[in-house]
C-alpha cells in the first residue's frame, strides 16, 4: 500500500504568532522539479489583512522611537542568525522555485546576509537631515522620519531576495513591516519571517500569504499601509496605481526587462560568451532573473564564432535533474503558468520566422528520460533563436526563461537603436575592450543599470531600478523616509 507522506504546513506571521488563515483555508506549494505538492501555504483572507495591519501599526511607535543604532544592533543579530538557519532556507528556496541548491546556498544566503548588516550601516543615516542657511535670525533644517507601515509585495522568481531588500531597509529607516510574498513561491517567505520574528519586537515584521488577487488590492489600499513597493509584472503595477488612485501613497516598482547584451567585434569573445549565456540567462534559476540579457545582439563580423562559443558555454557544464544536488547547474521554470507561457514563446519564435541555434526541447520526459521522478516538472533546454527583426514579439515581450534572441548588427549606432528600442529599460550589457566606446554606449542605452565586460552585478553596493516600463524608484534607505523641513524663528 501507498504511504502518503503528510505535507508540512506553513503559517502567516502576525504580531510575532505563526497563524492559520482565519478561515484555515490552505494552498498546495509545487515543487517545479517534479511538478509535486510537497508543502501547505495558508490563503488568507481580508480579515487577515485587518490583522496583518493591525498588527504592523501597534508595533510602529516603539520600532520607530529606537533610535537607529539600536535597530541596527537588531538588523545586524538577523543578519548572523542566517549562519543557522541559512541551509534550511536555500533547501526551502530551491525545493519551491527551482532555483539550483548551489546558487541558493553559495550565492543567494552570503547576499541576504550582505542586505542585512548594509541596512544596519543605513539606520543611522536615515535619520540625518541638514541645516540649511535661511537667515540670520532663522534656524532652517531637515529631517528624516519612518513613512509608517511598508508593503513589500514580492513575486516567485526569488522571493527571499526580494524579502530582504524590501524588509531590510524599510526596518533599518524605523518603519514597520508587511510582506506579501507570491502564492506561487511562499514557503522560503513563511519561515523565513517565522524564524526573523525571533529576534525582533511582535508585529515589527510580518507575513501574509495569499492570492493577489484576493488581498493584494485590499492591502494596498488599506489606509493603514504608507508605502507599497512592488517587485513583479507590469500588470500588477498598473492593479497597484488604480487601488491607490483615490488615496495615494508612495509606490516603488521593480518590474519587468528586455535586457540587450551587445557584443561588439573587439571584445574578449571567449569572456563575452560565458557572460551572456550562463551569468547573462541560461542561468540556475533558468533564466528567470528580471535583468536576464535575453536580447543578444552580436557585431556581425563575429556572429558565426560567437554562436560556437555561445553554444561551447552554454553546453560545457550544463546538468538539469536534480535541484538539491550540488552538481546541477540549471533547474526548471519556477511553476505551471510560466512553463507554458515559455513554451509557447519558443513555438512562436519558430512561427515568427527564428532559426533554433540550439536548444528548442521541453518536458521533464524529453529532457530527463532516464529520470523518472522528473517526468512532470517543469523543464526547458537553454535556447537560442537567430531573428532578423527586433519587432518580432520574441524580441518586445519578457519571456522570463531561459530563451534568447541573437540579433545580429553591423554598426553601434545600429546596436544603440536595436538596444533602445524596446517598452523596458532595466539592464543591458556591453562587450568590447575600447574605452572610448564603452563611455558612448554607457551614456546611449536607455537602461537603469548597465554593465561593461560583466553582467548582471546586483549586489548592496549600488542603487538598483530600472527606467521606462521596467519601474521607477529604487528600494533604498532614504525612499523608505519622508522628508520634514523645519524653521526655527529665534529672531
Ligand atoms: P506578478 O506581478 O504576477 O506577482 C507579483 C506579486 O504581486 C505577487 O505576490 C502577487 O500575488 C501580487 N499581486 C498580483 N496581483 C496583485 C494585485 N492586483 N494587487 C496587489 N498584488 C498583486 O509577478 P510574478 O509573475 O510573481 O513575477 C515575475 C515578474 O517580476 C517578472 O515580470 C519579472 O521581471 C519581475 N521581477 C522584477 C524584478 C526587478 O527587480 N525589476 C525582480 C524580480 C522579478
Amino acid at each position: 500500500m501507498a504511504v502518503m507522506k503528510e505535507m508540512r504546513q506553513y503559517f502567516n506571521l502576525i504580531n510575532g504568532k505563526t497563524v492559520s488563515a482565519s478561515d484555515e483555508r490552505t494552498m498546495d506549494a509545487i515543487n517545479p522539479a517534479t511538478g509535486e505538492a510537497w508543502a501547505k501555504i495558508p490563503l488568507s483572507s481580508t480579515e487577515d489583512v485587518e490583522a496583518v495591519v493591525a498588527a504592523a501599526r501597534s508595533a510602529l511607535p516603539q520600532w520607530a522611537e529606537f533610535s537607529p543604532l539600536e535597530r541596527a544592533a537588531y538588523l545586524r543579530r538577523i543578519g548572523d542568525v542566517l549562519d543557522t538557519y541559512g541551509q534550511e532556507l536555500a533547501q526551502l528556496e530551491t525545493s519551491n522555485t527551482g532555483w539550483v541548491i548551489r546558487e541558493t546556498v553559495y550565492g543567494l544566503i552570503p547576499v541576504l546576509k550582505q542586505i542585512w548588516y548594509d541596512a544596519a550601516g543605513a539606520a543611522t543615516v536615515a535619520s540625518k537631515g541638514e541645516t540649511v542657511p535661511i537667515g540670520p535670525t532663522s534656524f532652517g533644517y531637515t529631517v528624516r522620519e519612518p513613512l509608517g507601515v511598508v508593503l513589500g509585495i514580492i513575486p516567485w522568481n526569488a522571493p527571499l531576495f526580494t524579502f530582504t531588500i524590501k524588509a531590510a531597509y524599510a526596518l533599518a529607516a524605523g518603519n514597520t513591516v508587511i510582506i506579501k510574498p507570491s502564492e506561487l513561491a511562499a514557503v522560503g517567505s513563511l519561515r523565513y519571517g517565522e524564524i526573523l520574528a525571533e529576534h525582533l519586537p511582535p508585529g515589527v515584521l510580518n507575513v501574509i500569504s495569499g492570492l493577489g488577487t484576493e488581498i493584494g488590492n485590499v492591502l494596498v489600499g488599506h489606509k493603514g499601509v504608507n508605502r507599497v513597493s512592488l517587485t513583479g509584472s507590469g500588470r500588477t503595477a498598473r492593479a497597484i496605481v488604480q487601488a491607490t488612485a483615490r488615496d495615494p501613497k508612495p509606490l516603488t516598482f521593480e518590474l519587468g526587462g528586455k535586457s540587450p547584451n551587445i557584443v561588439f567585434e573587439d571584445a574578449d569573445l571567449d569572456k563575452a560568451a560565458a557572460g551572456i549565456t550562463t551569468y547573462g540567462i541560461f542561468t540556475g534559476n533558468a533564466g528567470q532573473i528580471c535583468v536576464g540579457g535575453s536580447r543578444i545582439l552580436i557585431q556581425k563580423s563575429i556572429l558565426n564564432e560567437m554562436l560556437e562559443r555561445m553554444y561551447e558555454a552554454t553546453f560545457k557544464e550544463l546538468k538539469l535533474g536534480d535541484t538539491l544536488d550540488f552538481t546541477t547547474t540549471m533547474g526548471p521554470i519556477a511553476n505551471q503558468a510560466q512553463f507554458d507561457k515559455v513554451c509557447s514563446y519558443i513555438d512562436l519564435g519558430v512561427e515568427e520566422g527564428g532559426k533554433i541555434i540550439f536548444g528548442g526541447r521541453y518536458g521533464g520526459d524529453v529532457l530527463l528520460p532516464d529520470q523518472p521522478q522528473f517526468k512532470g516538472g517543469y523543464w526547458v533546454e537553454p535556447t537560442l533563436l537567430q531573428v532578423d527583426n527586433n519587432a518580432y514579439r520574441v524580441c518586445q515581450e519578457e519571456i522570463f526563461g531561459p530563451v534568447a534572441v541573437v540579433i545580429p548588427f553591423e554598426t553601434e549606432e545600429e546596436a544603440i537603436a536595436i538596444a533602445n528600442d524596446t517598452a523596458f529599460g532595466l539592464a543591458a550589457g556591453v562587450w568590447t575592450t575600447n574605452l572610448g566606446r564603452a563611455q558612448r554606449m554607457i551614456k546611449a542605452l536607455d537602461s537603469g543599470n548597465v554593465w561593461v565586460n560583466t553582467y548582471a552585478r546586483v549586489g548592496v553596493e549600488l542603487p538598483f531600478g530600472g527606467f521606462k516600463e521596467s519601474g521607477f524608484g529604487k528600494d533604498s534607505i532614504l525612499e523608505n523616509t519622508r522628508e520634514k523641513s523645519c524653521v526655527i524663528e529665534i529672531g
